[in-house]
């Protein structure tokens, strides 16, 4: 297995590299904001109880995150590996991770950080917001959603680096160039 978590700032590449990843490792992608923009947009049980958090730009409880996102594992036990896209993005979420790994008799092999400066996202999610109109894109919600991670999320950073699993890539310049130097990393997991 070739178990992947994808990590940047809300406009740093995360998507558009992801697909990338899925073609070449055949991966099953689980993106958290994917699926409770899903939840949301189908007024589901969980989306409903969601949807205002998510608007303000905050994030989810552990809680409730933590339990999508096991789900979603368990919905794929064929699964030759998994990409985390947007989680995890706490530290209790991180742990939860790894012990749901464990309880499959596998781990994360590979933390990739796309390193992405602060003006670049915000100039980055501005043209995304004409392009495609995402309603957590909003001005005031990208501030919160900006700031959530930088103050917030980037606390998992250390957690990894710590344990010698983080893997920096600089994510700005084309996006092939970008993809090779995650391909780098990857490969030396994949088998
Ligand atoms: P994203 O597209 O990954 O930026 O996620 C959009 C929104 O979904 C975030 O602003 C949060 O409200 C929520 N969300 C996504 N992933 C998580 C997570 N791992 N923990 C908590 N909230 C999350």
């Amino acid at each position: 297995m070739l178990n992947i978590v994808i990590f940047g700032p809300p406009g740093a590449g995360k998507g558009t590299q992801s697909e990338k990843i899925i073609e070449k490792y055949n991966v099953v992608h689980i993106s958290t904001g994917d699926l409770f923009r899903w939840h949301t947009k189908n007024d589901t049980p969980l989306g409903l109880k969601v949807k205002e958090i998510m608007n303000s730009g905050e994030l989810v409880s552990d809680d409730i995150t933590i339990a999508m996102l096991r789900e979603e594992v368990e919905k794929n036990p064929q699964a030759s590996g998994f990409l985390f896209d947007g989680f995890p993005r706490t530290v209790p979420q991180a742990e939860a991770l790894d012990e749901l790994m464990k309880s499959l008799g596998t781990e994360i092999h590979a933390v990739v950080e796309l390193d992405v400066t602060e003006a670049e996202v915000r100039s980055r999610i501005a043209k995304r917001k004409e392009l495609e109109g995402r309603v957590d894109d909003a001005d005031d919600k990208l501030e919160k959603r900006i700031q959530e991670y930088f103050n917030k999320t980037v606390h998992v950073l250390p957690f990894y680096k710590e344990q010698n699993r983080l893997s920096t890539v600089n994510g700005i310049g084309d996006i092939d160039g970008i993809f090779n130097s995650i391909a780098e990393v990857l490969d030396q997991h994949a088998s």
